[in-house]
């Protein structure tokens, strides 16, 4: 399955866009079959329970966006819309009752949590088969050590898209813009584990493009809008924009990455549109996650009893 596409000639004559939208179409509905075949099996639908505190303008968005390609999925979705005002305790409370629920198989507790909630106590409570989020340490040093776990979603999905647009990653210098729990480093193990040469670069760095122009892969995720130019990009690169930032252009306002793809998409050989790239893959590697996580439970349920 090959979800590039040359963009209309008439516009741009050479960007390669990798259409996340499409294949995270395609997963989604791969998932679907899986959760049908689960349902059928199992008597009930995989679960995932959705806990979102406070109101959050974005995270409500993102909230409902992943509620609404669960029901699509086949996915049974459990919301739990919390007040800001949840303390700590109530909060580990309810995980720990969703954690011992056999209709959830994975918990996601959208980020970020309000600042009286101490983020890691919470994910750490999360049970590590549940974890659909892939950010339990436990989950963490998995992936630390190449083997089999829930990896977060985002990475995932740049991956999936990597392994479509390339083929074998072996041996190619791939650099990532960013290191975060999130994105950057996971990204970075997913990519060892294909044999790629991996560099990360943050705001520390010395010279940050000129590390950017070694790669034949360029993962960007730095939360600054379309920071990247052509001049960090070695030709043919293929560019993965993670960035979701919303900026006012003309008086509207906007969403656009960490990539400025009006002028690194004609250098690149391929790269992912914002929106519409990293963004669908990320709830499709979700529902795979949710997917998985349910497999691997009932499985181990059934090996039990
Ligand atoms: P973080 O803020 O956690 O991390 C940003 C990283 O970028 C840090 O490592 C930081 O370096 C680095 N950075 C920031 N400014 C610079 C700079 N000027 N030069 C070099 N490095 C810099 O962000 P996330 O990883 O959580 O997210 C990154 C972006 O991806 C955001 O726009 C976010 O909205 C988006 N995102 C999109 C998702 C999707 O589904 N499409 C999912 C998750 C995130 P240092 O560590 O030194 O501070």
């Amino acid at each position: 399955m090959k979800m590039t596409q040359q963009l209309d000639q008439t516009l741009s004559p050479q960007i390669h866009i990798i259409d996340g939208k499409e294949f995270a179409e395609t997963l989604r509905q791969s998932v679907a079959i899986g959760a049908r075949a689960f349902r059928e099996k199992r008597g009930r639908a995989p679960g995932l329970a959705v806990v979102l505190v406070g109101q959050d303008p974005a995270s409500q968005v993102y909230v409902r966006t992943k509620m609404k390609k669960a029901l699509e999925s086949g996915i049974d979705s459990f919301p739990h819309l919390l007040d800001s005002s949840t303390s700590q305790a109530d909060l580990l409370q309810l995980i720990e009752k969703l954690n011992n629920d056999r209709y959830v198989h994975g918990i996601l507790v959208q980020l970020p949590l309000p600042a009286h909630i101490d983020e890691s106590k919470i994910i750490t409570a999360i049970d590590p088969a549940k974890d659909v989020d892939g950010f339990h340490p436990i989950n963490v040093g998995l992936l630390g050590q190449g083997k089999a776990s829930l990896v977060p979603c985002t990475p995932l999905g740049c991956l999936m898209m990597l392994k479509d647009h390339l083929g074998n990653l072996s041996g190619k210098k791939a650099v990532i813009v960013g290191r975060s729990n999130i994105v950057g480093k996971p990204m970075a193990n997913l990519l060892l584990q294909e044999n790629c040469t991996v560099t990360i670069v943050h705001s520390r760095t010395e010279d940050l493009y000129s590390e950017c122009r070694q790669a034949d892969i360029l993962v960007v995720a730095m939360g600054k809008a379309e920071f990247i130019n052509a001049g960090a990009i070695k030709p043919g690169a293929v560019v993965i924009d993670v960035g979701i930032n919303r900026v006012d252009k003309g008086g509207r306002s906007v969403l656009v990455g960490d990539v400025d793809f009006d002028s690194v998409g004609p250098v690149a050989g391929a790269i992912t549109p914002v929106p519409g790239g990293v963004g669908p893959m990320t709830v499709a590697c979700l529902m795979g996650n949710t997917l998985a996580a349910a497999e691997a439970i009932e499985r181990d349920r059934a090996a039990r009893y």
